[in-house]
């Protein structure tokens, strides 16, 4: 794992700004991860990869994260502050266990946890409920009920629902949620922390600020953006600071 550089940031942004947030959660993890292959780094669990991602972050933009949200009631918005470990449950790369079996209902179902792949299968489909059940049904590798194999699309709904809790229970980092109060009305509430989506959008700002960094630079002294940005962060910043920017 290596903090992404300057030039990284840029490529990544670049290559990722059309593409759906799974695929940019991927792009983000090869260019940090260049030894991983991509069908590695997309076989990942949803709670490894976003492990993966924190760090990342934290190698790249330091531990503290801050967070804004709007109150669900009245819309004020808030500010909050997370460091990287509050919210990264275990030590990133390290392997959870993917398969795991569920009895319930005279059911037995070996399934195994959300990976990328299956973000992405479920992803251009509009239904919310038909995208659960797609979802839950690609992680059942086996069901049996009362012995005799079945297939996972003739699963019912209430053994799917307990396994959808199985699914966060065994991978508890793909859902790291916020207990929150608002201080202008008081109404609690908690959120979800979309770790992909929030380390997205601080690396667009962070690219769209780097171009400019080029432009203001190239503009003056003729150099290419290349060279700006294998610049050390402090170099560049002294170099804007001549130029006035
Ligand atoms: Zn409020």
């Amino acid at each position: 794992m290596r903090a992404l550089s300057a030039r990284d940031v840029v490529q990544v942004w670049e290559a990722g700004r059309e593409r759906h947030p799974v695929d940019r959660a991927l792009l983000v993890l090869a260019a940090a991860l260049p030894r991983s292959s991509r069908d590695e780094l997309a076989a990942l669990s949803v709670g490894e990869r976003d492990a993966l991602l924190l760090t990342v972050r934290e190698q790249t933009l330091g531990p503290r994260l801050a967070c804004f949200v709007k109150c669900p009631r009245c819309a004020v918005p808030a500010e909050f502050a997370a460091e990287v470990d509050e919210v990264r449950l275990a030590r990133p790369g390290e392997p959870v266990a993917r398969e795991h079996a569920l009895l319930a209902d005279g059911w037995e179902v070996r399934y195994r946890l959300v990976d990328s792949r299956d973000l992405a299968a479920v992803a251009g489909h509009t239904d919310p409920a038909f995208a659960r059940r797609l979802l839950l049904t690609r992680c059942v590798l086996e069901a049996r009920r009362e012995g005799e194999p079945v297939a996972a699309q003739r699963v019912p709904e209430p053994v799917l629902a307990a396994l959808a809790g199985e699914l966060v229970l065994r991978d508890p980092q793909s859902e790291i949620e916020f207990s929150l109060s608002c201080h202008a009305c008081g109404t609690r509430w908690s959120a979800v922390l979309d770790v992909a989506a929030f380390l997205w959008a601080e690396l667009s700002v962070l690219a769209r600020r780097l171009l400019r960094e080029v432009h203001a630079l190239a503009a003056v002294y003729g150099w290419r953006e290349s060279e700006i940005l294998a610049m050390s962060a402090p170099r560049r910043a002294a170099y804007l600071e001549m130029v006035g920017t």
